[in-house]
């Protein structure tokens, strides 16, 4: 039997070779091609270890248009931040399409965070009203820096509003802004929502943080924490206010924000489009100044297949693949 060779890409890597805007337009397309058809995700599987502990899982998928085969093994381990570690920990498997084959692994930590933020800036660039200056951010953990960024690297906003249940980790997330150049104020919820003209909720609630009646009319809402049934971070009430987007109908119907607006009989499927078809065309997108549009994105395998072939290739073309003998 011939010895197979594979390549890798380590985690600390990733960041080297994946930029923000490769993986906006890895993401970008790979929604397009799930919206015509051309690629699908699989079911997931997501089980909790324990009660209230970790969560462990497989996302995967194919994408026949890109030729990309694979899936993302790994989950959230909620006491890791303690141990100094990244509370997400995953890697992505690359298969050939063609023989099954194993062809890379490539780490999934800094992938999952820089894909998840590009989904979100995705819908901030075909959801968002163009005069749109103020960002709200909800949420201040590991995620939310890599959603400021990827907001900011893709509308100009003048400022940001944040709220977090813990406001002790808010300062990480201002420091971003600092960085960036965009002026930073802490506020309470209600403000945030009068003000802000793009929000983007990234926290693990399991209970609505924002209520209906707090969203102004042509906000675009960004909804990216809630992936697994049980969570919620905006009123059941808004989804049926708002023109829903997501970036998988099943998924965002069944373990997204529209589960809880779903369950309550309040909206149907039919009521979630998805936002490939947004960016083909197929749909119009926000039909005027005055909607509210949410993203409800629960994070898909073809997310993480795609970022991970544009890093693998890449890593390629930097000399950063290692090969090993399987
Ligand atoms: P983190 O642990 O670093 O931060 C958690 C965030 O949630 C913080 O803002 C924290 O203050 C807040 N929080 C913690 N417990 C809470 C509670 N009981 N109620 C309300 N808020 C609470 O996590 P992270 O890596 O930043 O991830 C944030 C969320 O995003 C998680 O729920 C994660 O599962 C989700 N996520 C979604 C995707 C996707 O594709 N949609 C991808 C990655 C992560």
């Amino acid at each position: 039997m011939s010895a197979h060779v594979i390549e890798i890409v380590p985690e600390a890597v990733c960041p080297e070779v994946l930029s923000r805007a490769d993986a906006f337009a890895a993401v970008k397309a790979v929604f397009a091609a799930m919206a015509t058809g051309d690629a699908r995700n699989f079911p997931v599987v997501r089980e909790a270890l324990a009660a209230g502990g970790p969560l462990y899982g497989f996302k995967s998928g194919h994408d026949l248009a890109g030729g990309v085969l694979g899936v993302k093994a790994g989950g959230y381990w909620p006491e890791n931040l303690a141990r100094g570690l990244t509370n997400h920990q995953s890697v992505v498997a690359l298969f050939d399409p063609e023989t099954g084959q194993l062809s890379a692994l490539v780490g999934g930590n800094y992938l999952t965070a820089v894909r998840t933020a590009a989904a979100s800036a995705v819908s901030i660039r075909h959801l968002a009203r163009a005069d749109a200056r103020v960002l709200g951010m909800v949420g201040a953990g590991h995620q939310s820096a890599f959603q400021l960024r990827a907001a900011a690297e893709v509308h100009r906003f003048e400022r940001v509003l944040a709220w977090n249940p813990h406001p002790e980790m808010l300062p990480k997330l201002a420091a971003v802004a600092a960085e960036i150049g965009l002026p930073f104020a802490a506020v309470e919820r209600e403000q945030l929502c009068a003000e802000a003209d793009v929000i983007i909720t990234i926290t693990s609630a399991f209970e609505p943080l924002l209520l209906a009646d707090w969203i102004r009319p042509g906000t675009h809402l960004a909804c990216m924490g809630t992936d697994t049934r049980g969570k919620q971070e905006v009123d059941a009430a808004l989804l049926a206010r708002a023109q829903v987007l997501t970036d998988e109908v099943a998924q965002s119907v069944s373990i997204g924000e529209a589960q809880h607006a779903m369950g309550r009989g309040l909206i149907t499927a039919a009521d979630v489009t998805a936002i490939g078809a947004v960016i083909t065309g197929a749909h119009p997108g926000r039909r005027d100044s005055e909607a509210i549009t949410l993203f409800d994105g629960t994070g898909v395998a073809l997310q993480d297949l795609a970022a991970a072939a544009m890093a693998l290739r890449r890593a390629r073309e930097g000399g950063l693949a290692s090969k090993a003998t399987l």
